[in-house]
Parts: structure tokens; C-alpha cells; sequence
């Protein structure tokens, strides 16, 4: 089977920036799937605004009718903080002879070195990081090592092997965030074109940012 993408996120709310990265991903890395793992208890954040629950449902309200996107909720099932360690891992052991790709945005990417047990994730899964306006990919310290040794431009290598690959792709910018779409509610402005309409109309009869 081809690799299958792993994007995690708070999803606090998921917005089309989220979705057309992994739209491109499944298409243009040939992965049979993308999975959408929301977080359950963010380590880097403190609380979320929607609950687990909220949020998972509008992953699963976005993602409803594109075929290859789904949603994973082991994190939020899980109790105490959501490592994406604890998450490969129990990936890899559900499928032993998949490829899989953590996908992240370059802005996550470049916080990796404060994730729990960050240098072991390429023993799992190969990284994929999307370009995301404002945010550079590093050429020095530990990432810029990380990507002369393991990085490459070759989606025959996301296939070849199950992990331990690193590949930057460039997916078209949209400057959307969920902070940004948070505050415009919160504000009493409408986050229409930001999102689905679905995920829109949770947010407007939960409150969840009003
Ligand atoms: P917040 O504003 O609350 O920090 P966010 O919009 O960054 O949220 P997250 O749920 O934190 O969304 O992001 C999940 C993943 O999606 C991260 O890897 C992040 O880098 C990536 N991502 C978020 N927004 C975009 C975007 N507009 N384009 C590409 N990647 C994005």
C-alpha cells in the first residue's frame, strides 16, 4: 500500500489552510490517505477554546466528502498530553508495513526540537513539511543537519522506505489560521470563506469562540 499521511493538529477549528495542505499532500506524495489527528490535551498550549469533542466533530464535518481524508481520534481517547510519539508508535503498530508521513507546517517543523522524544520520530515515520507564509525552512542548528542528511525532493523515497525521510513541499499559501478565525468570532464577524460551511455553522450553534 502507498504511505499514508498523519497531519495532528488542535484543529481549534480546522480552516481550509489545513485542508488544501493536505489535499496537495495526498495528491501530489501519491498517499493512499491523510488522517486528521486532532489533539487531545496539547502539550506546547495549554488549553484549547472548543473541547476535544467539538473539535473532532468539525474535522469530521470538513472532511465528509473527500475521499482519502479521514479522522483519528486516538489522541483525544488517550488520556494525558498528546505526544506524536505515542501516536506513530501506536500507528506503526497497527500497521507494520506502511509507510507513514507526519505532516506538519514549517512553523510546527521548526518547534520540533521541543517535542517529547523528537529525535526518535524519523524512526517511525518520515516528516513532510508544508511551507507556510512568513516561516523559512532552517539551513543551520539541529533541523538544518537534520535536513542535509535525511531530506530529499524524491517522492520515490516517501514509497521506498516506512520512515526516516524528511521532505519540504510547497503547497499554495493561504494566510489563514485558527487564532485569526478564533478572533474574528470572538469579535462577532463572520469566518464565512475561511472554512466549510459545515465547520462554520457548528461554530455559529456551539458558540464555541463567541
Ligand atoms: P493556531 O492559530 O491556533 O496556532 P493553526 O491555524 O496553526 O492554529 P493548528 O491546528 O495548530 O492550526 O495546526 C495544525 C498543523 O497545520 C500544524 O502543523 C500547522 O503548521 C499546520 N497549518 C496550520 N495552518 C496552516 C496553513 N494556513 N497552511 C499550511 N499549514 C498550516
Amino acid at each position: 500500500m502507498r504511505p499514508m499521511g498523519v497531519f495532528g493538529g488542535t484543529f481549534d477549528p480546522v480552516h481550509y489552510g489545513h485542508l488544501r495542505t493536505a489535499f496537495e499532500m495526498l495528491q501530489a506524495l501519491q498517499f493512499d490517505d491523510v488522517r486528521f489527528m486532532p489533539c487531545g490535551d496539547p502539550p506546547h498550549r495549554g488549553t484549547t477554546f472548543a473541547s476535544a469533542g467539538q473539535r473532532l466533530r468539525m474535522v469530521e464535518l470538513a472532511i465528509t466528502d473527500q475521499d482519502g481524508f479521514s479522522v483519528d481520534d486516538r489522541e483525544i481517547r488517550r488520556n494525558g498530553p498528546s505526544y506524536s510519539i505515542d501516536t506513530l508508535l501506536s500507528l506503526r503498530e497497527e500497521f507494520p508495513d506502511r509507510a507513514l508521513g507526519l505532516i506538519l507546517g514549517m512553523d510546527a517543523f521548526l518547534g520540533l526540537p521541543s517535542w517529547h522524544r523528537w529525535d526518535e520520530l524519523l524512526d517511525i515515520a518520515h516528516i513532510i513539511v508544508a511551507h507556510r507564509p512568513g516561516w523559512k525552512a532552517p539551513d543551520i542548528g539541529r533541523l538544518g543537519e537534520l535536513i542535509a542528511e535525511f531530506g530529499t525532493h524524491r517522492i520515490d523515497d516517501l514509497h521506498a522506505a516506512l520512515s526516516g525521510r524528511i521532505h519540504i513541499h510547497a503547497v499554495t499559501q493561504l494566510e489563514i489560521s485558527s487564532t485569526e478565525i478564533r478572533d474574528l468570532v470572538a469579535a462577532g464577524r463572520d469566518p464565512r470563506f475561511l472554512m466549510p460551511d459545515a465547520v462554520r455553522n457548528e461554530i455559529e450553534a456551539s458558540g464555541c469562540y463567541a
